[in-house]
């Protein structure tokens, strides 16, 4: 396939080092495509998806950028806007700047609505290189004058599909009015329906077009299943499909701390030696247990989304998802973690009918419902039937964090028509 290296992309010494830290061996397509255009200060129009590595495609060029021309950061006035329509998009990205910028002094925000703006302001009162936002709380904050544009160099549109889809491109369209004409601009989308083409056209200037192909990104090469299944019959069903020897490494996953401990008591009672990682566990635990599973020295490891960033473990034949994930992104990460450089891998989701509106949002990311299996003896006609946005009153998952209503704070602001003209 693709034998490009991080070092012959062009990028500079410190960036090389986060990447090595993160045991990131090679580029994704994404990457090894747009990166030496991007440290060109070329335009990009990026066809791609979550989950193909487009972050790092964008976030290190910038960095780069930023890093090569000294000028120090000033309040409220970004040299790179990142905008990106939802709040886990925003803190994953923000998450990225940290990681790949971790031996680089450049500073970033994240902002983003349904949570206070006072910490916001406060945070852009700060010296700030890059911001990252979703659109209607940068306009807010635009409105109050409590962020400017005149040194903006790199602007960065992300998951333009994904603004139409939710109702932002009017606050979008507003936004970009504000920028400054000379700047380099970044537009990725997944698809590119004929509004964001059209977009696109207007902000690019003789952009580069990088496309990856769908069919190579790991969500599509991982076989997915999907078990409507009880709450209380979940263990159960657990249980009788470990007794299949085809699931030789398998790494669960769990929304709390609590229930992966759980599992992991349970399974090793029954005699499935599973190892559990999570936020409460000391580094050393962790660890060790990391090892024990990469080892073969126990069959299930069961971990937190949270416990699991960073780690990569080779060879796991199965991800089940014992519970879903509430945010949709975690989703496609769980998944990649089997079918690891190139194998394939199976993914099996646990949804029981509080968690419709999880699976709900997860097909509206990935793109594709997921299959569904009735063939196992556990299946939940309930769950199966319940409305895909979820249950009215039945909450989705203990943490109780909606991300629909995620989505609809932001989509009902009443600016969005106001602004229209
Ligand atoms: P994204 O498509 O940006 O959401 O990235 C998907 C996942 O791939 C993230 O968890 C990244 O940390 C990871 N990732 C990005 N680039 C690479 C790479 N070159 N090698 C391995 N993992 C990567």
């Amino acid at each position: 396939m693709n034998s490009t290296t991080f070092e012959d992309l062009g990028l500079i010494e410190p960036l090389l080092r986060a990447l090595h830290t993160e045991k990131y061996e090679k580029p994704t397509p994404i990457q090894s495509q747009a990166i030496p255009h991007l440290l060109q200060g070329r335009d990009l129009l990026g066809s791609a998806q979550t989950g193909t590595g487009k972050t790092a495609a964008f976030v290190l060029p910038i960095l780069q950028r930023l890093a090569a021309e000294r000028i120090f950061a000033q309040k409220r006035a970004p040299r790179a806007l990142v905008l990106t329509p939802t709040r886990e998009l925003a803190n994953q990205i923000g998450n990225s700047i940290r990681t790949y910028g971790r031996h680089l002094r450049i500073s970033h925000t994240t902002v983003y609505g349904g949570v206070s703006l006072q910490p916001q302001i406060r945070a852009l009162s700060g010296n700030i290189d890059i911001l990252v936002a979703t659109p209607g709380r940068l306009l807010d904050l635009m409105r109050q004058r409590m962020v400017r544009f005149d040194r903006l160099e790199v602007f960065t549109l992300d998951e333009a599909d994904r603004m139409l889809d939710m109702g932002f491109i009017t606050d979008v369209k507003k936004i970009i009015s504000e920028l400054p004409d000379k700047k380099q601009t970044l537009f990725f989308s997944a698809t590119m329906p004929r509004e964001a083409l059209d977009l696109a056209s207007k902000l690019l200037k003789d952009p580069v077009e990088v496309k990856v192909d769908p069919t190579s990104t790991t969500a599509e090469k991982v076989e997915q299943k999907l078990f409507f299944v009880g709450r209380n019959d979940k263990e159960a069903l657990l249980l009788s499909l470990l007794e299949d020897p085809a699931i030789n490494r398998a790494l669960i996953f769990t929304r709390t701390k609590h229930k992966a401990n759980n599992i992991a008591k349970k399974l090793n009672s029954h005699k499935v030696l599973t190892e559990a990682i999570h936020g409460n566990k000391s580094q050393g635990a962790r660890m060790q247990a990391l090892r024990n599973f990469s080892a073969g020295r126990a069959r299930v490891l069961v971990a937190t989304d949270v416990a699991s960033r960073g780690i990569d473990i080779k060879e796991v034949s199965h991800v089940i998802n014992f519970e879903m994930p509430n945010e949709p992104e975690s989703y496609v990460h769980r998944i990649g973690r089997t079918a690891r450089a190139g194998a394939s891998g199976i993914a099996i989701s646990f949804c029981d009918v509080d968690e419709r509106a999880f699976l709900g949002n997860i097909e509206r990311v990935t793109r594709i419902p997921l299959p569904v299996d009735v063939e196992h003896p556990f299946h939940c006609e309930i769950a199966a039937r319940a409305p895909k946005g979820g249950m009215r009153n039945g909450k989705p998952g203990a943490g109780g964090y909606h991300k629909r209503g995620g989505f609809r704070s932001q989509q009902r602001r009443p600016r969005a028509g106001a602004s229209k003209r």
